[in-house]
């Protein structure tokens, strides 16, 4: 099946006849062209995978997430030990973080699924593993747990470093961001991946409960995304965002999924977002 999906793709990018979701029009023909660097599956090795997962996010990093996490659970813990803990607060971080994470996976995915972005130093690598994953939609379920989730270990290092800079290490609030954002973008992972168990019995009965609370994103609609040309149904932790950001992305031809202005818009929310939520 994954095999005719990837032939199905390379015709559509050979023919440069691939449409958008929304639009109804069709991507240019050296756009869709981009798309012939996906790898077949059956080319797919989860140990070479593993490696180069390995290279791209050294070991130190996994040991430096952790700490960071667990100084955040301390100084909470001494807070709460003091009197000082705000638990209102922490809370509403905590909350505010859960669905956050759901809206920055979407406008980072809205950036790294971008066929303009393959060329683009810094990000080659991230959108190269985002567009083959829409050919190769069985790697995300046949690799490693660890390896699926070891790269989170680089965006919450270089966030917690920023943020401890600018707020404080020991910053109730902080603390609380760090731990929210942690667990969000382990959730996100996790989420994603159990989105490609298409059946109830591979994802067992739990999961399924999750998904259903709207907890994890639901298989049916992250299906939706799984569609040439990828225009639409970014989000990949909760999805709960997913109709506002299809209505935005639909709503003028400047916010299109392929236009460069979702690499500014991504990186605003993330900073106006570290900045910002742990002022509460
Ligand atoms: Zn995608
Ligand atoms: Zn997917």
């Amino acid at each position: 099946m994954i095999q005719t999906e990837a032939k199905q793709r390379t015709t559509v990018a050979t023919a440069g006849k691939a449409i958008d979701g929304f639009s109804g029009k069709a991507i240019e023909k050296d756009e869709a062209r981009q798309y012939q660097f996906v790898k077949p599956s059956e080319k797919w090795d989860t140990t070479a995978h593993s490696a180069t997962v390995a290279k791209a996010h050294p070991w130190p990093l996994i040991p430096l997430a952790i700490s960071g996490n667990a100084y955040a659970l301390y100084s909470l813990g001494v807070a709460g030990v003091n009197g000082t803990l705000d638990m209102t607060k922490v809370l509403l971080v905590l909350v505010i973080m859960f669905f956050f994470i759901d809206i920055i996976s979407g406008l980072l995915h809205l950036v790294l699924d971008n066929p303009h972005f393959l060329h683009t130093p810094g990000l080659t690598k991230l959108a190269e593993g985002f567009q083959q994953h829409h050919t190769n939609t069985n790697l995300i379920i046949k690799m490693r747990l660890q390896d699926h989730l070891r790269p989170m270990c680089t965006p919450i290092v270089a966030v917690i470093a920023i943020g401890g800079v600018y707020h404080g290490f020991a910053n109730q609030s902080f603390c609380a961001f760090v731990l929210g954002m942690s667990g969000g973008v382990c959730w996100m992972q996790c989420a994603h991946r159990w989105s490609h168990m298409l059946t109830e019995k591979e994802r067992g009965p739990v999961i399924s409960r999750l998904q259903r609370m709207g907890l994890a994103l639901p298989p049916h609609v992250h299906l939706k995304h799984h569609t040439p040309p990828y225009m639409h149904t970014f989000c990949i932790m909760s999805g709960v965002f997913n109709p506002a950001l299809n209505w935005v992305v639909a709503s003028h031809p400047f916010l299109n999924p392929h236009c460069k202005v979702w690499l500014p818009i991504f990186l605003t929310s993330l900073v106006s977002a570290i900045i910002c939520i742990p002022m509460i």
